[in-house]
């Protein structure tokens, strides 16, 4: 994407275009959307709105075109079948499902080849989101299985080697961030899903920093389940997606139950029909599936090879303008190398939140505090961090405006004396 591309992209988001005054540097808790986007959920809302799945009407039928489009573009999108995307509240429900179903299965609910006890081992890395960790804690607690995790270095890294040595043969479960959210490392995924499967192990993806950015295919990439989140994509929040091989995910004992998901029910017991449905209880999210199906649409438009090239740029300007200012640390991959278009840094006396307040008063927005990720920043030796994170609309501009202003933040807070 040339600068002038990024012009004319700006403009397709109100968030970014309406409000000028603002450099929205916060894109990996949260993208703004663009107009196509936001028309696309009101367009729906005000003609096509109706429940999905259910009765015969014709405005179910056309709701349910609409739900299921949707769910065809986000699995192209992906490179997943249409039968492997199930709709989630959000990647930390979709992870949760997992953990549960997998909790389900080793009481005896199905799914044998899910089933965990003692002596069996869940592995994960250090660097992880909190919600690729506490679910796999609880699954632990839950069948007697031990967790393990992949310990990172002082920069928060960790090797395809370094996950080698803590698999074994007792390893059942391997699920680890494509893109870490404080560090930005991009992980060898083919290399990390050979590892898991070579000693028998299910590989689980979170794909959360990865989907949006990225030209991600899962089923090349061999990874057995995924989950991401359409508000770091473009698209509304309120939805998540859980991607799973289908033979999995036909196994798998659905985490919810309820209406939807069921062939024939009696007063004992509960029939499931085969994936995605029988992981969709309730009444579903249709609104945000026509939201992300439009939000796919438009970063296909762009190309996500193209978005990639250009965050790359990003994610050098970012990471030169960050390592230059005296006095701040930054973490995660050294300058010069492969990182996604992040950078997490901490500042020589002054707490993170001081300096986003500094920032947020110079108009850039960013994002401070642990991020979820307290293990990692505890073996970092810092309670908190400041992340920058750029998206498809960032422009050069707002970076060195970071840099400008980070390189006061010190002197401001008297922390250069
Ligand atoms: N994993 C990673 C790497 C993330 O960055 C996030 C969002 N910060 C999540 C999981 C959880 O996403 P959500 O809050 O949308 O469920």
């Amino acid at each position: 994407l040339s600068d002038r591309l990024v012009a004319d992209v700006r403009a397709d988001f109100p968030g970014i275009a309406g409000r000028p005054e603002r450099a929205y540097l916060d894109s990996a808790a949260t993208a703004q959307r663009p107009a196509s986007v936001i028309d696309a959920e009101a367009a729906f809302a005000r003609t096509e709105y109706a429940a999905v799945h259910r009765g015969s009407s014709m405005a179910t039928g056309e709701a349910t075109d609409a739900f299921e489009t949707a769910r065809e573009k986000v699995a192209a999108f992906v490179g997943a079948g249409d039968r492997e995307v199930v709709w989630t509240e959000n990647a930390t429900d979709a992870l949760n499902v997992v953990a549960l179903g997998m909790a389900d299965a080793s009481a005896g609910l199905g799914g044998e080849r899910f089933a965990l006890g003692a002596g069996d081992e869940i592995v994960v890395t250090e660097a992880e989101h909190h919600a690729n960790l506490i679910p796999w804690q609880r699954l632990a607690r839950r069948t007697g299985a031990t967790l393990r995790w992949v310990p990172v270095d002082d920069d928060g890294l960790w090797t395809t080697d370094d996950l080698r040595a803590v698999l074994s043969p007792r390893t059942r479960v391997v699920s680890f961030a494509h893109v870490s959210n404080v560090t930005g490392l991009i992980a060898p995924v083919a290399d990390v899903v050979d590892a898991a499967h070579a000693v028998g192990a299910l590989a689980v993806l979170d794909a959360c920093q990865s989907a949006p950015h990225l030209s991600v295919d899962l089923a090349s990439l061999g990874v057995d389940f995924a989950a991401f989140s359409a508000h770091k994509m473009a698209g509304p929040n309120g939805l998540g997606v859980l991607y799973g091989r289908s033979e999995l995910l036909d196994e798998l004992p659905p985490a919810r139950t309820g209406g939807s998901t069921i062939t024939t029910v009696t007063m004992d017991e509960a029939e499931f029909l085969p994936a995605p449905h029988r992981f969709e209880a309730g009444t579903q999210p249709v609104t945000q599936a026509v939201g992300l199906g439009a939000a796919v649409d438009y970063l296909s438009r762009l190309g996500m090879d193209a978005v990639h090239a250009r965050e790359a740029d990003l994610a050098a300007e970012l990471v030169e303008t960050v390592a230059a200012v005296p006095g701040v640390r930054l973490v995660g991959p050294a300058p010069g190398s492969a990182r996604a278009a992040l950078a997490s840094f901490a500042v020589d006396g002054v707490h993170a939140h001081d300096v986003g307040q500094f920032l947020d008063d110079r108009g850039i927005t960013v994002r401070t505090g642990h991020h979820c990720a307290q293990p990692l920043h505890r073996r970092l030796g810092v309670t908190a961090t400041t992340r920058a994170s750029a998206y498809v609309y960032t422009t050069s501009d707002e970076i060195r405006a970071l840099g400008e202003a980070l390189g006061e933040v010190r002197a401001f807070f008297g922390a250069d004396r």
